[in-house]
């Protein structure tokens, strides 16, 4: 559906600036904000993918890892005006019981979804308060409100970013930056993929007889909340399919 950005408080074109834009919801993203009207700005570490979307939608691309300081800091140095920061880079390693927690997926998840979301986020908050109409929108995931067996290296992070995403509400009071939380159930993107390391046929088990959402749903609800009025604050959004209630109680046709 397509949505109108509000005019900035200066009049110059509104910038949109999303993290992990190479694939999945980030990509999709890019395009609906694009689309409403925003300068895309997108960020990840396969730079040729954001590259050709950002050429495509006439944006920006940037190499970007979140994990790694000196990456996010030059990227926000790139990137000294912005309107709305999509807090989209992340996902899920491995999907084994905490007595066979695997470090290193561990660090990934905390590192991508937790801390490389502070460095980013840390990075952007003057330009976003100097902007006089800042919005942060966190994608967080189902996994942000729900635990589930073999789940906990993601729910922990993701209840991280719940955690963040509340305590930047109250930080923020006062100042002329929105926060929103996107938390979506199952979506097909190479999340999946990713989470159990390229085995496609495993990751196409977690969509199986289901109508999962796709990309361009998600996209849909976060242009949806960067477009309200300046003074609305959408603080969380929670989607999954019709067909999933909670994390694991999903009916298979
Ligand atoms: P995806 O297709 O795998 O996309 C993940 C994106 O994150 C990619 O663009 C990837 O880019 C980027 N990324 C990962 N680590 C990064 C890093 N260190 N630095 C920069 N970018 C990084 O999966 P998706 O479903 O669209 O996931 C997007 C977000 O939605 C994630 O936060 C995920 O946890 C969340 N989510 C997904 C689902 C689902 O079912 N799919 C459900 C709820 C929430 P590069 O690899 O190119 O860097």
């Amino acid at each position: 559906m397509p949505y109108t950005a509000n005019p900035t408080p200066d009049g110059s074109r509104p910038i949109a600036v999303i993290t992990g834009a190479s694939s999945g919801i980030g990509a999709a993203t890019a395009r609906q904000l694009a689309a409403a009207g925003f300068e895309v700005v997108l960020g990840a570490r396969r730079f040729d993918r954001v590259e050709a979307l950002a050429r495509e939608l006439g944006g920006r691309a940037i190499a970007l890892d979140v994990t790694d300081r000196a990456s996010v800091e030059a990227f926000a140095a790139a990137n000294p005006r912005v309107n709305v920061l999509v807090n989209n880079a992340g996902g899920a390693q491995g999907l084994e019981p905490l007595a066979e927690a695997v470090d290193e997926h561990w660090r990934t998840m905390w590192e991508a979804n937790v801390f490389g979301l502070m460095l980013v986020t840390r990075a952007f908050l003057p330009a976003l308060e100097a902007s006089g109409a800042g919005h942060i929108i966190n994608v967080g995931s189902i996994a942000s409100q729900e635990s589930y067996a073999g789940g906990s290296g993601y729910t922990s992070a993701k209840h991280g970013v719940t955690a963040i995403t509340e305590t930047l509400r109250l930080e923020l009071l006062g100042k002329p930056i929105r926060v929103t939380q996107v938390d979506p159930g199952m979506v097909e993107t190479e999340f999946s993929l990713v989470r159990f390391g390229g085995d496609e046929a495993r990751a196409q088990q977690v969509y199986r007889g289901v109508e999962p959402l796709t990309g361009d749903d998600c996209a849909d609800i976060i242009a949806w909340v960067a477009t309200r009025p300046p003074h609305v604050n959408i603080d969380h959004v929670r989607v999954t399919p019709v067909q999933q209630a909670t994390a694991t109680v999903v009916h298979r046709g």
